[in-house]
């Protein structure tokens, strides 16, 4: 599933395309076709990236809400678009460019209290500005649930993923099991920082590195990672391999039913 970092993106990248135009919306596929008839002649106003999830907001006060899941997939183009291909639940076009959207988990018009509402569910978001970190170690603080758990639960911290959670983990030294209770506030303030800096990169780079200088591929003479995640990273999906700080085996064990990754040498129990 996409982490945060490529909902800000993509945000990003919309408005590029469409904001201040006027706007056709249409459900090639037909599942979404009540809402782009609400949406269509509207003039896209911003976007909004809360987490995984995306918002168009259009004038008049409707917004788009989308939320990619596991098999979500935009894809976009400048002049005329092609026919449409496959299961294309939205389309968007303007007089400039057009988006396609297939395969979304949520696609769906959303009033402002819904907006609201939304929001009010989402713990805070390490990429956006107006993000109280407060609020998610007012969870952490009182909860027995590992910290792993915890930080890939959208309403304690929204926009993590399992990249992002296992490499600030192992960044801090701390086992995935260790319970939120166990986490000091000087703890806490660490990896918040940490993660607004790993995902801040992620949003420039377009991709999830987590390693320091001194653990890259040319720094320790050692091949580059190499999958379709691409980013260099300490222990996800590293299973059995060295640690790149003590070459201990990275381990791997399930949790919340996600696979977990951890050196159980720099991150004991
Ligand atoms: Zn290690």
């Amino acid at each position: 599933m996409p982490e945060g970092h490529t909902i800000h993106r993509l945000a990003a990248r919309h408005a590029d395309l469409f904001a201040g135009d006027k706007v056709h919306a249409a459900s090639p596929q037909g599942r979404f076709a009540e809402g782009a008839a609400r949406l269509t002649g509207t003039v896209l106003e911003a976007t909004e990236a809360y987490g995984k999830h995306l918002l168009h907001h259009h004038a008049g006060g409707l917004t788009l809400h989308v939320h990619l899941g596991l098999y979500g997939k935009f894809t976009d183009g400048a002049g005329e678009p092609p026919e449409p291909v496959g299961q294309v639940r939205l389309r968007l076009t303007s007089d400039r460019h057009w988006l396609d959207l297939r395969g979304p988990t949520a696609c769906e018009v959303l009033t402002p209290p819904e907006v609201a509402a939304l929001r009010d569910r989402l713990g805070p978001d390490p990429l956006r500005a107006d993000a109280d970190p407060e609020r998610a170690y007012a969870r952490i603080s009182r909860s027995p649930t590992p910290l792993a758990a915890l930080l890939l639960d959208q309403s304690v911290v929204a926009g993590t993923g399992l990249i992002f959670v296992t490499e600030a983990l192992f960044r801090a030294g701390l086992s995935p099991t260790t319970a939120g209770r166990e986490l000091t506030r000087a703890g806490w303030e660490r990896l918040w920082a940490d993660l607004v800096a790993l995902m801040t990169r992620a949003v420039v780079s377009g991709r999830i590195d987590t390693v320091r200088d001194a653990h890259l591929p040319e720094a320790m003479g050692r091949p580059a990672r190499v999958d379709r995640h691409g980013g260099e990273v300490y222990v996800y999906r590293r299973p059995g391999a060295p640690c790149h700080v003590c070459g201990t085996a990275v381990s791997r064990g399930a949790l919340a039913g996600r696979n977990l990754y951890w050196c159980a040498t720099c991150q004991p129990a």
